[in-house]
């Protein structure tokens, strides 16, 4: 019994290597033990692996998810600028929440600028070493 078990996890765990892991669920609750719950998790839908995220995961679907998030964020700010309430007193709460605004986009797409400034910086460097300006 104890060998037929072995062979059996043994299967699983290649079947699960040879697995692209292309398609992975939404978040569901792990239970450690029936009626336990830990924390959420995502699986692979064809070979039930959990994903660990960042190891498991493509680049695109990396890239999906965080595009998924900024146009939800992006959304999220029109609609409190299409709010009526925004306008009152002089645009006040339209220019304290467009300060906040760009406080806020320049942090969620630092994935974007952050390679351009230290590509500069690198360059900028070099040019500052070399004494031809
Ligand atoms: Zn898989």
């Amino acid at each position: 019994m104890k060998e037929l078990r072995e062979r059996h996890e043994k299967e699983i765990i290649e079947f699960q290597e040879s697995c692209p892991h292309s398609e992975i669920s939404d978040w569901m609750p792990y239970m450690w033990a029936p009626g336990h719950y830990s924390h959420d998790v995502r699986i692979c839908i064809r070979c039930e692996k959990l994903s660990r995220w960042k190891v498991d995961m493509t680049y695109d679907q990396i890239l999906n998810e965080y595009i998924t998030f900024l146009w939800r964020a992006f959304q999220y700010d029109m609609e409190v600028f299409s709010q009526p309430w925004i306008y009152w007193t002089f645009l006040i709460p339209a220019l304290m929440y467009l300060g906040f605004f760009m406080f806020k986009w320049a942090i969620i797409t630092v994935p974007f600028w952050m390679p351009v400034v230290i590509i500069l910086k690198s360059i900028e460097g070099i040019f500052r070493k070399s004494k031809w300006f």
